[in-house]
């Protein structure tokens, strides 16, 4: 994790490295193409996704009761619910019943929610033995670093760079780029891993308050045998991952794996309906700042979030900036509404990282409205004065000159004057953020304005 939480600064060490950020640009748009072939496929699409914004509205206006819904009907299943109202007290659940079994070798899933709470260090403080099953967890586990995308927790690392790093750490031929190579040692790495654990944790897709189940999707099938394997399974989710009927999942099935890879479904589809014979079922139900969210009109609906990873894909911010730019476990135009809710003076930066062009908004696909939700926190922040003064008075500046059209004409005609006389260095320096990275086009020899005044002479 970065100390500094300043997105301009740490995208602009990803842009950098142009190749790097061009093909990083590259690879989220064709997940982003697949998913837009996908969704045009169904002609149900918006129906579709405007149900599932409904659902998630209900859920979200009567939350505390389906949640105590689900507990009733978890436990009659024999499940074991635990609440926790922060990560510190997620984390002391889990190192608990942990502790209580003698478990020393644990392996996990992918879950945001534990990412959030990092739960792996904490783990590791105590002696416990963490590994990520999932392969693009893994290889940032072995890096150690942070996912960087949701979805795609690798995307920003090249296959060069993965044979390095198993060669390393697994002991594969130097030099190998082979997918199918390196994917087959690590999966004889994680098949060691799987036999050894004494737990499992997973993430929760949905949980289902009428049945006490939880679903959990991957395309891997490692949280299946993460924990059909050993006899503990802890599954961590965040209060916002309930909805109220089985049918429900109908629809949050058929829009997530197509919203996040452009696939029909996920390869795995695991339905948990209490624990194994012989085993044990424990889910922490967390909170961590969620019914802050919840109790603030203007951000609510940002809770419906199904974590498809959509908008990171689709955003040009995102795109050429890289994930770790966010310095948050969730990245991107959601994680940029998420993280100020936590902490506003720490991610003040982040709602900035957006042109506001809304195509985060146009394919989410439970209609959350990002772009305006990153408008009204840029507002928020500025009321908070939490900008500092080198944005704020020129913004302010932009604001006096816009309202009044004889001074933006002024300006304007001011500005292509100075254009044209002033030295390209005065310009294009170290001090004008915007010009570092872009030209200004030629400058017409007329304005549009000048041009339709004059049409019909
Ligand atoms: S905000 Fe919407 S598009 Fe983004 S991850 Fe969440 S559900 Fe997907």
């Amino acid at each position: 994790m970065h100390a500094t939480t300043d997105h301009p600064t740490l995208a602009a060490e990803f842009v950098a490295n142009q190749e790097r950020a061009h093909w990083h640009d590259q690879a989220l748009w064709f997940v982003r193409a697949k998913r837009d072939r996908m969704a045009q496929s169904l002609p149900e699409w918006e129906t579709l996704r405007e149900t599932a914004a409904q659902i998630k509205a209900h859920t979200a206006s009567c939350l505390a009761d389906y949640l105590e819904e689900f507990e009733r009907n978890a436990t009659r299943l024999g499940a074991q619910v635990h609440w926790a109202a922060n990560a510190a007290e997620h984390n002391e659940i889990v190192l608990g019943i942990l502790q209580q079994r003698q478990v020393r070798r644990l392996v996990k899933s992918k879950s945001m929610l534990t990412e959030e709470c990092h739960l792996n260090p904490f783990l590791e403080r105590h002696g416990i033995e963490v590994v990520d099953t999932d392969l693009g967890e893994r290889i940032v586990q072995l890096r150690r670093e942070t996912p960087s995308h949701i979805v795609l927790p690798a995307i920003h690392i090249k296959k060069e760079e993965v044979g390095d790093l198993f060669h390393e750490h697994l002991g594969t031929d130097a030099g190998a780029t082979d997918p199918s190579y390196l994917t087959e040692a690590a999966r004889g790495h994680l098949r060691a891993k799987f036999l050894a654990a004494d737990a499992g944790v997973t993430g929760v897709n949905f949980a289902v308050a009428e049945t006490g189940g939880i679903v959990v999707c991957t395309n891997e099938g490692n949280a299946d045998l993460g924990v059909s394997l050993p006899k503990v399974h802890i599954a961590c989710m965040g209060i916002e991952k309930l909805i109220p009927r089985a049918q429900d999942l109908s629809v949050f099935v058929r829009l997530l794996a197509r919203s996040a890879t452009g696939q029909p479904i996920t390869t795995y589809t695991s339905h948990f309906h209490g624990p194994a014979p012989g085993g044990e079922l424990h889910i922490v139900l967390v909170d961590n700042g969620r019914s802050e969210i919840l109790a603030r009109d203007e951000f609510r609906n940002s809770l419906r979030c199904i974590r498809c990873g959509a908008c990171m894909n689709t955003c040009p911010i995102y795109r050429r900036s890289g994930g770790h730019s966010y310095s948050n476990t969730v990245p991107g135009p959601i994680g940029s509404i998420l993280a100020p809710a936590r902490d506003a003076a720490r991610n003040y930066t982040l709602p900035y990282a957006s042109s506001l062009c809304g195509s985060c908004t146009d394919v989410c696909p439970v209609k959350i409205d990002l772009h305006h939700q990153l408008l009204t926190w840029r507002r928020e922040i500025n009321a908070r004065g939490l900008l500092p003064r080198a944005k704020r008075w020129p913004m302010r500046l932009g604001a006096i000159v816009l309202r009044r059209p004889w001074l933006m004409s002024l300006a304007r005609k001011a500005g292509r004057w100075a254009l044209a006389v002033t030295p390209r260095t005065f310009v294009y320096n170290r001090w004008n953020a915007w010009g570092r990275q872009r030209e200004l086009p030629p400058l017409p020899p007329r304005s549009f304005r000048e041009i339709y005044a004059r049409r019909g002479d």
